[in-house]
């Protein structure tokens, strides 16, 4: 279980260097500003897992529509013009989870910023740019070493692994 909830601790962190040439290569949905409401949003009891792969992850909520169930990732901080892509991936995550816990594929997932709500579009594309990067992660997890793949300096100082990190930067 431990090795499960690292795989999506990781996914997040992972989805920082990949998500800029995963858009490239899978077309990201961006997401589109819709109107939700927050009344309707279910709490979730216990974490989604996906033995299969080894995934696991917790949405903030749940919303029920139209017999789908669509996961709600809320987001703190200033709301961007347009979906960061790890915040895409994650949700994508939670698309897939919610799919293998329940038997049904989200059309869609919402993430939710102050004042501003993003529908991200599960297709096929944005789910097939998530299962390359989980095995990405599984391979990179084998290695000794995985090398930095950015050069900010101020990415590294905000990072909560930079103390036991040896490949930061500044
Ligand atoms: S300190 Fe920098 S290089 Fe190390 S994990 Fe954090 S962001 Fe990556």
């Amino acid at each position: 279980m431990l090795y499960a909830g690292l795989i999506l601790l990781l996914l997040a962190l992972a989805l920082f260097w990949l998500s800029g040439r995963q858009r490239r290569q899978a077309g990201l949905p961006g997401g589109r500003l819709v109107y939700s409401d927050t009344r309707a949003w279910g709490p979730v009891e216990k974490p989604l897992y996906a033995p299969s792969l080894g995934l696991t992850g917790k949405p903030d909520y749940l919303v029920s529509v139209s017999g789908q169930i669509i996961p709600v990732e809320v987001k703190s901080g200033l709301a961007p013009a347009a979906p960061y892509d790890s915040h895409i991936f994650q949700l994508a995550a939670y698309c897939l989870l919610v799919d293998k816990a329940y038997g049904k594929r989200p059309p869609h997932g919402i993430i939710h910023y102050p004042g501003r709500d993003f529908a991200v579009d599960y297709t096929a594309g944005l789910e097939s740019a998530l299962l390359d990067l989980i095995s990405e992660m599984r391979r990179d997890e084998r290695r000794n070493a995985v090398p930095r793949s950015h050069e900010q300096a101020n990415r590294c100082l905000r990072c909560g692994y930079r103390s036991i990190c040896d490949d930061r930067a500044g």
